[in-house]
């Protein structure tokens, strides 16, 4: 009897390897397709970006703070720069600074594109400056990149866009499909400039096929054991929510305190909503990410889980969770960020108020995460109430099989050798997020690889990123006549 169960057993296992074996061999790492030679850099493209730069145009949460003077001088910088899209592209600015330019394409049937990004730039902290390598708003050209604030955030988005149009305007090149620039001048406060685009675009009956925004970007070496560049696309973005917890309580004197004050329920609250996770999932999209990237490893052993999900899923999660990114990719998360109480050493506060902010999965509403928050306190003497003015819910999710995503594809095979273009969910807010009211084809991506200080010290942009950067939008106006269906 038990030499049967052991054969049994061994039969099993020897079957179960067979299986993992069979699916590991089948599943191909991402093929690779052939690329072309990067165009050359124009002086001219390395120049402008520096200049793009040397325009303090910083958005400040006090809205009167904003110098208007830099904002007006950006626009006429672009004008000067760029002089076959001053004379071929209509333009029309909206609240006052952001940018929508129209390149009209010649086959009104095919449904317009829109290229985006934001030319504000979030402010330098003053205890910061002596911390940077060069003065932030220098522009400063070395050997390999140009560096301050804004150059990945995001005038390098900004600068290969008008770059790439230019040059296909130098070419004589006319698209079949209307292109739209849409450059924000508030991402970083508010983004009222883009859901203004979009209200104007509404009206126009603008459609767009695809929606093209930062938020995503190349990787070449965060991900160990695999030696090809990863190229992470945006397919939806979380949603954002903060929520108000507050507790009323008696105060007094502190020589005779309650066994429990306002502070100290409050801070009971706060534990035990740490305490608990919301539940971790894996999307098909985040699937896809692992299984992309894990079947590219050099790593046998990750290849083996990467092909067989259905068995090793679990372990996948953990290993997404040791990382705070890979971890808020799976679950709603949910974290304290401001705490207010008291007035004086001696007295026992009568309030005590907290806010957490959640960023919210595909999936979940506000509603579900304040149902969450209130079942982990469990504690009714803790009033919740939703806050802030930016709460929004989680985006639709853009598909993989879209034009759209396939467009950036198809551009980045072309101009990023070797590349695995993989799907993921943002976990910040851009201004795209308004676009998916007008459109399903919203994709998050500029070829810049591993982002260096961004909205902090010593921000730059390699010049190679900014020559891909140019040739991945010139490829995207090539293929804009293209079918992907
Ligand atoms: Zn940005």
């Amino acid at each position: 009897m038990i030499k049967r169960i052991f054969l049994f057993l061994g039969a099993a296992i020897l079957l179960l390897v067979a299986i993992l074996l069979i699916n590991t061999f089948r599943k191909k790492p991402w093929p690779v397709y052939s690329s072309q030679a990067l165009p050359p850099l124009p002086d001219s493209a390395v120049l402008h970006l520096s200049q793009a730069v040397q325009i303090p145009t910083i958005s400040f949460t006090d809205s009167t703070a904003v110098d208007t003077i830099s904002f007006r001088a950006f626009n006429s910088f672009i004008e000067r720069a760029y002089p076959f899209i001053t004379e071929h592209l209509s333009k029309t600015f909206i609240r006052e600074f952001s940018i929508v330019m129209e390149w009209k394409g010649q086959n009104a049937s095919l449904a317009p594109f829109i290229l985006m990004s934001h030319y504000d730039v979030v402010p330098v902290e003053e205890s910061a400056l002596d911390k940077w390598t060069v003065s932030p708003f220098s522009g400063k050209i070395t050997d390999s990149c140009i560096w301050g604030r804004g150059t990945t955030d995001d005038k390098f988005g900004v600068i290969s866009i008008l770059e790439g149009v230019e040059a296909m305007l130098r070419k004589g090149f006319s698209p079949q499909r209307t292109i739209y620039l849409c450059f924000g001048h508030d991402e970083e406060i508010s983004g009222r400039g883009a859901s203004a685009i979009v209200e104007y675009l509404k009206q126009k009956n603008v459609h767009p096929e695809m929606v093209l925004d930062e938020g995503g970007q190349l990787s070449e070496s965060r991900i160990k054991d695999v030696k090809r560049p990863i190229a992470v696309i945006g397919v939806a973005e979380k949603g954002y929510v903060s929520f108000e917890l507050s507790v009323e309580k008696e105060g007094g004197h502190s020589s005779m305190p309650a066994k429990e004050t306002a502070i100290d329920i409050l801070n009971k609250a706060l534990y035990h909503l740490r305490e608990k996770v919301p539940p971790s999932k894996m999307t098909p999209e985040l699937q896809e990410f692992v299984e992309r990237i894990g079947t590219a490893s050099d790593n046998f052993i990750n290849r083996v889980a990467a092909s067989n999900l259905w068995l090793f899923k679990p372990i996948a999660k953990s290993k997404l969770a040791a990382e705070p990114e890979g971890d808020a990719m799976m679950h709603t998360t949910i974290v304290p960020t401001i705490i207010e109480s008291g007035i004086k050493d001696n007295v026992i506060p009568t309030n005590a108020h907290a806010i957490v902010n959640s960023r919210i999965m595909p999936g979940e509403t506000a509603a579900t995460v304040e149902e969450f928050i209130r079942n982990a306190i469990k504690d009714e003497r803790v009033k919740i109430k939703q806050v802030g003015n930016y709460n929004s819910d989680p985006s639709p999710v853009t598909s993989l099989q879209s034009s759209a995503f396939r467009r950036v594809e198809s551009a980045l095979y072309k101009n990023v050798p070797k590349v695995i273009p993989v799907p993921y969910l943002g976990i910040g807010a851009t201004d795209s997020r308004h676009y998916r009211a007008i459109s399903d084809g919203v994709v998050n991506f500029f070829p810049m690889t591993d982002a260096r200080g961004y909205h902090g010290i010593n921000e730059r942009i390699s010049l190679l990123d900014l020559q891909r950067g140019v040739a991945f939008i010139m490829t995207i106006i090539e293929e804009s006549g293209t079918e992907f269906k």
